[in-house]
């Protein structure tokens, strides 16, 4: 039975009618030109020093100049990758922006890290007696390579600490906030030893080029801790109830305290200040479980994991909220669908909730399938809203439990191919979208199974609920 803590309201949002609020469209510049503006500012240190020139050198030298200049650049845009920006993540989804900034913060560590062992001159921080033109060794003056030094090895413990995050013994919020200041004194440092150290930044359009990019990385850091939470002012919610609804998950209410300020396409996620200020450090990115058709009531559906999900039921019925948001993909508009597939495993059923939620209210005439993943029954969220949803759409549920009850009707065992075999037919469903959400290895598993059972990858729609790690 679901344990209620505290709520005077409906037990979970209305559904219809629909509300005429603007459907948020994807504002994400689309990805070609993306790539096309991120080449022309990682590459345009190496064209304005190819500009500069100069008298020639040893290959290795200008390898591990040009390695410099490239690391650098790489480095610096990491802070728009990270800053959610929806010009940078609307289209090619957040999860993605954050797994290229993973990706992109290692390539140019390597590339920073090296640079300082190619140099053909010795390297060693003073002029050397023999040697008084400085060509032998690398001659630079006390605070750049002081700043150079600090800069390389802060860099190096930045990206150690965010892939062995899971391992430090402090919460996930003083990580965050130290990565983001780490990161900005690496740019400092870093710009202060290409200025008073580097062959082609001395240039000074080179050199204004890097004062640019250290101003974009403070901007980016300030948006995020000051200017969007100043934003978030103007558009409140209340918390209107916090309810246990199955197995260490809990449903946690919101109401939009001056309604209309606040839009979202079903499946969305938003990251969630409960019962503080919104400059809190303390906010996690929950998928938002009910409809656009809901609002001004909002609701999450979230899986005790950590910190703060595990106390729950201590927000205050009343307390203020802020959503920062909304961001994410994992959404029906703008893709052609003959019929939807879902795939859910855990906790992995909030936004697909609100994808069915969204349906009803659209009365949409679809064939909808939901294949519904638990370890045991005591875990399905919401199981008498879904049968009254399979009764207004055209939707058919399959439960699965991994430690079924005695006399259980479902399907039994996991999520894999064998099971998704007996339900998806990949000829009648080829133009059908499949969305899949769960836990990281339960998406993967499903998407291959999926593939090796025909279905096209671009038919594939996932939300990964960790993305930031390793
Ligand atoms: C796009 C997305 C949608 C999600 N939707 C849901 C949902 O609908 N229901 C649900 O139960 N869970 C959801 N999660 C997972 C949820 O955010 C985490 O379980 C929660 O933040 C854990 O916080 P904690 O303090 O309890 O645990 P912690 O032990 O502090 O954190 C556990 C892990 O959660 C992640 N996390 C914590 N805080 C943040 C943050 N501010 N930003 C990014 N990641 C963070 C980190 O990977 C961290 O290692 C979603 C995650 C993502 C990325």
């Amino acid at each position: 039975m679901a344990e209620a803590l505290a709520s005077e309201q409906p037990a979970r949002p209305r559904a219809a009618p629909a509300r005429a609020t603007a459907v948020p469209r994807p504002r994400g510049l689309p990805p070609p030109l993306l790539l096309l503006l991120y080449l022309a500012v990682v590459l345009a240190p190496l064209v304005l020093a190819a500009l500069r020139g100069g008298p020639p050198r040893h290959w290795r030298d200008e390898l591990a100049s040009a390695l410099a200049l490239l690391g650098f650049s790489v480095f610096f845009m990491e802070f728009l990758l990270s800053g959610r920006f929806r010009f940078v993540s609307g289209r090619i989804g957040i999860d993605r922006t954050m797994r290229i900034h993973q990706l992109l913060a290692r390539t140019a560590l390597l590339f920073v890290l090296v640079h300082p062992f190619l140099y053909t001159t010795a390297l060693v921080p003073w002029d050397l007696p023999f040697d008084p033109t400085g060509r032998a060794s690398l001659g630079l003056g006390g605070p750049s390579i002081l700043s150079g030094v600090v800069a390389w090895l802060l860099f190096a413990l930045l990206v150690l600490l965010a892939i062995g995050r899971d391992l430090l013994p402090y919460p996930y919020e003083a990580w965050r906030a130290s990565h983001g200041l780490g990161a900005l004194l690496v740019a400092g440092l870093g710009t202060h030893h290409a200025l008073e150290a580097g062959r082609y930044s001395a240039d000074p359009w080179l050199a204004g080029f890097w004062l640019a990019l250290l101003a974009l990385a403070a901007f980016t850091l300030l948006n995020v801790y000051v200017l969007r939470p100043l934003g978030l002012l103007a558009r409140p919610f209340r918390i209107e109830a916090v309810e246990k609804i199955a197995d260490r998950t809990w449903s946690v209410r919101l109401v939009e305290e001056r309604p209309g300020r606040f839009a979202f396409r079903a499946g969305q996620f938003a990251w969630a200040t409960l019962d503080r200020s919104p400059f809190s450090l303390v906010e996690h990115p929950f998928s938002i479980a009910s409809a656009p058709a809901d609002l001004p009531r909002v609701e999450f559906v979230i899986k005790e994991a950590g910190d703060f999900t595990s106390r729950l039921d201590r927000l205050r019925i009343g307390g203020r909220a802020y959503l920062e948001g909304p961001h994410g993909n994992f959404t029906l508009e703008g893709r052609d669908a003959a019929g939807v597939a879902l795939v859910a495993g855990g906790v992995g059923v909030a936004p697909v909730l609100s994808l069915l939620r969204q349906a009803a209210a659209e009365r949409d005439p679809r064939p909808w399938l939901l294949i519904y993943g638990n370890r045991h029954a005591g875990q399905i969220v919401h199981r008498e809203e879904l049968e009254s949803l399979a009764s207004r759409l055209d939707l058919r549920i399959v439960h699965v439990l991994g430690e079924p009850p005695e006399g259980w009707k479902g399907e039994v065992g996991q999520l894999d191919r064998a099971l998704l075999a007996r339900h998806v037919d990949p000829a009648r469903m080829a133009d059908w979208l499949f969305f899949v959400c769960g836990p990281p290895a339960m998406i993967e598993a499903v998407e291959e199974a999926l593939v090796s059972l025909g279905v096209r990858r671009g038919r594939i729609v996932a939300e990964r609920f960790r993305y930031d790690v390793g």
